[in-house]
This record gives C-alpha cells, structure tokens and sequence, in this order.
C-alpha cells in the first residue's frame, strides 16, 4: 500500500494508535542514541548527567521535523526510549554508560517489537575500557530488537564508523557541512527515508559498501567552508544522485581517541551492487586525492604572534580561537595557560588598555566568591586547572564583578570579571562561547571589544559572521590541534599525515554483510 493511503487512512481513524483493522497497520518505530566525542588525549571524564538524557515523548523536543503536527510524525507509531547529547568532553565513565544502556535496553525490551529504530549518535564517544561504543551500543540494540528491524543511523562527520556499526545498521548517512548547519536537516533524511522504505515494502537496502580511508585529520582542517572539502564534500549529493543509490557520506573521522576504528571512512547503502560501489569509491578516491591541500581553516600562528598580531591590528572585533582546550571538541575546558599568558601582560593592566573578553573559564569556587560579592563587589581567587592542570597552575583573578547570570543549562552560573581591560568569564560548569547571545546576555558587547578570544576551534556561524579578522591559536590542552605531536599506539598505519610518503592504499568498496546475516 502507498504511504500516501496510509495516511489517508490515519486521518480517518486519527486518534487510533494505528489503522483500520483491514489495513496495514503504522510502521513502530523506536528511537534511541547517545552522542558525544570524547577525547582520550584529557584527563578529564563524563558523567552520566552531562547526557542531558531525554525519555519517551520528551525526545521528540530535539527534533523540530517531529513536532506533533508534522507529516512525518503522523506516519508511523512513535516509540522514543532514551537520546542523550553531552558536550564534547573526556571518556565517559564506564558505570555512566552502562546505567544510560541499561536504560535504553530495558526501555527496548519492554515496548517492542519494532519494524525500524532511528539510531541517533554522533560516533566519537569513548568509554573508559571499551573499544568502539556505538559498535557496542548498536549491537546491544540489534540484540535486543532482533534482525528483522531496519535501523537507520545519523551520525557527525567527525564520528567513526567501525565495521562492526556498518554491519549492524542498514541505513546511514552524515553531516556534509563543518560547521554542522545541516545537523537537523540531516537527521530528518535519515528519518525520512526510514519511513519510506517501511511504507514501500522495500526494507533494508541490499548493499552497503564500506572504504577505510587511511587519513586522519582534525576538523579544523577539513572545514568545508574552504577548499579541497567544500569541493569534496559538496559533491556528495550530486555523486550518490549521479548513481542512483541511496544515501551515504564521508567521514572525518575522530583524532582525538587512539583506537584502531580513527579514521576517515566512506559509506554508501543501496539497492544495485555496482553503483553502490562505484559511487563509494568515487567519493572515498576524491576524498584521499586532496588529503595535502586540507589545511587549517582561518591563519593559524603560536599564541604570542596571534595575540601581537590581534593588538597591532586596527580590525575590530579581532578574534583569537583558544585551540588546545576547546570544549566543543573534547578539551577538559579548564586549561588555564591561555588565560595566565593573558594576565601575564602588561597592556591590559589599566582600565582604559585595550578592551579583551575571554570565554571561558570553569571556576565554581571564584563564582561562589563573586556571588558573595555581588555585582560591582571585589572579588579574589581562583579558576581553572581543576581537571586538567597539565600545563598550568589555576588562574589568579583579582577584580570586580561586572555581572552575575544564571539559568544557562550547560554553564548553570556566569560571572563576568573584570580586571584590568580584560573581561573574563568565569562559569559554574564549561560552557562553549558559540553566538552573540551568549556575550550580550551577561552585558557583554563583542561588537564593541577589540580582542575576543574564545575556547574554539573553527568559529561557528554567528561568531564567524562578526569578525573583523581572526587567527587560531596552538595552544596546549586535551585538544592539541597539532596532531602529529600526539602518541598514538593503536591507530592503523600506515596513516596519513603520520606517515606522508605512504603507497596509494586500496580504495575499493567493501561489501560490508547484511544485518540479517548475523
Ligand atoms: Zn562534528
């Protein structure tokens, strides 16, 4: 029966959880998922709250093309269980993720059975003593839900795919754009065609092909704002459309762990055996291709040449991104060598020296103290290096409080702090400093400030929108964009860019077994 008589149908009995007896029924589809990139290069760890973890119907509140009267909701019987999203942090504690699984897999247990399951994950999860989470995530799931379930999967293009998460998901597909302006649109396809191929009777694709790619990159290389990967990955669409296949991607992949699976990867699903693989290794060739023109996204210097450069400059508001540490991309936030080469400097001594705001600092103790203080108090201690003190002893802060808010879900409580012509923001827990709001909510004017230097790597939209001019800074941390500086022991080699003079490696699709086939 065609989709759209099925809807028909659903309207006429609306209300029924399901059909008229004489038709075919909904498609049940579950949703479930856990996200976060975790870095294995900080000291610092997840907790199970950092999820944010949302049950049952609450779930639908992160997916805009779910709201209760959208077309696509109303196509299948809904059976969220459990989708949590952390901010990019360390390796989650192994009792966290066993307690948030446990959650899932009971949630799955008692509500099946299902004829898809929407798997939402971003893919660079680690957990303290487990290789490849999602592989063990979904494998648990298609233990449970048992083989005849479609699973569809949505992952970040800075997550990993391991053969063991190819074989166990049918459909999959990725972000194409870094920053992720596609984020919703790219879990609504993933959605979508779930649904289709339910209501067509077509069930899981009969192929997926699957290309390791032996590269290994950090995101602030392969932003597609610029060349090669606007180029590579823009032609992602016009690919899989040329062959008539299904859906696919390119993967990044994750620098930040150190497991055999961290690397960049191709996959394409489909119905045709020769155009899913043609089109996998045609993306997967014009991806290895332009692996020497990947290069650093905006001008990228040591830190004192960046901040020299920011204080000659006549541009406004100059930016600087605080590389090493960046929380967005697992640093533990709270690395405070950046901050005390800051406080280091003379020119921002006097009230009327050049106007500097950074974001952020984790500082709990130095909020307590400015609470204490209240606005225009004086406040005195200290911020930072709590978790991650490898590089640098907490930050010494000595000056007023300009403003105190409170609410923000990742930050809890902000204080602005000034001292000097530095304001500096101190936050209960680490938050990521990503549009204007975040500044102008705690009274802040980044328009108006000569230097903004903030814990980031590429900047995202808005940010990047407002700048006058802006440099990355290599600064230390969890993070280090310097990759080549890092010990792996686990990843595979030959890998580029470790071992540059490498031979071509083998590019061709491999045809990865049907989840039937377990
Ligand atoms: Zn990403």
């Amino acid at each position: 029966m065609s989709g759209r008589k099925l809807i028909l149908c659903c309207l006429v009995w609306a209300g029924v959880a399901g059909c008229h007896p004489a038709e075919k029924p909904l498609p049940r589809i579950a949703i479930a998922g856990l996200g976060i990139e975790s870095s294995t290069f900080s000291p610092a760890l997840t907790d199970e709250a950092a999820f944010h973890a949302r049950y049952g119907s609450d779930v639908f509140g992160n997916y805009p093309f779910m709201s209760a009267d959208s077309p696509l909701r109303k196509r299948a019987v809904w059976i969220p269980t459990i989708v949590g999203h952390s901010l990019p942090g360390g390796a989650v504690m192994r009792e966290a993720y066993e307690s948030l699984m446990g959650k899932m897999l009971d949630s799955l247990k008692k509500n099946g059975p299902y004829d898809g399951l929407y798997f939402d994950i971003h893919g660079a999860m680690s957990v303290v003593g487990l290789d490849d989470p999602e592989g063990d995530m979904i494998s648990r799931i298609r233990a449970v839900v048992g083989k005849a379930t479609i699973i569809s999967t949505s992952m970040d293009l800075h997550g990993n795919v391991s053969q063991r998460l190819a074989q166990n998901t049918d459909l999959i597909t990725v972000y194409r754009l870094a920053p992720h302006e596609d984020a919703i649109q790219t879990k609504e396809r993933a959605v979508r065609e779930l649904v289709e191929r339910l209501e067509s009777g077509k069930g899981k694709p009969a192929y997926k092909a699957w290309v390791p790619i032996p590269v290994l990159l950090p995101g602030e290389k392969t932003s597609t704002r610029i060349e090669p990967a606007r180029s590579v990955f823009g032609s992602i669409d016009t690919t899989l459309a040329e062959d008539g296949v299904l859906d696919g991607g390119i993967w990044v992949g994750y620098p930040w762990a150190d497991e055999p699976r961290n690397h960049a990867v191709v996959m394409v699903t489909g119905d045709d055996r020769s155009r899913v693989s043609q089109a996998a290794e045609r993306l997967a060739r014009r991806f290895w291709d332009a692996r020497l023109g990947y290069a650093f996204v905006a001008l990228t210097k040591p830190w004192t040449e960046c901040l020299d450069s920011a204080l000659a400059s006549h541009k406004h508001p100059f930016f600087i991104s605080d590389m090493g540490d960046n929380p967005t991309a697992g640093g533990a936030g709270d690395v405070t060598w950046t901050l005390n080469q800051l406080l280091a400097r003379p020119e921002f001594r006097r009230p009327d020296g050049p106007s500097l705001i950074y974001a952020s600092i984790p500082g709990p103790d130095l909020v307590r103290k400015a609470i204490a203080a209240g606005v225009g108090g004086h406040v005195d201690g200290y911020a930072g290096a709590v978790v991650d003190s490898r590089y640098s002893p907490p930050a010494h802060l000595v000056g007023t409080v300009e403003s105190i808010v409170t609410g923000d879900r990742d930050a809890e409580v902000e204080v602005v702090v000034r001292i000097g012509s530095l304001h500096v923001i101190v936050t209960q827990k680490r938050k990521p400093y990503h549009k204007e709001v975040d500044f102008t909510r705690l009274g802040l004017q980044p328009r108006k400030t000569d230097i903004v230097v903030v814990k980031i790597g590429y900047l995202e939209p808005e940010l990047y929108a407002m700048r006058a001019d802006w440099i990355m800074a290599l600064t230390p941390g969890g993070v280090d964009q310097d990759i080549e500086h890092l010990t792996y022991k686990r990843i595979e080699r030959p890998m580029f860019p470790f071992d540059r003079e490498m031979k071509d490696p083998d590019l061709s699709a491999r045809l990865i077994a049907s989840s039937d086939s377990r």
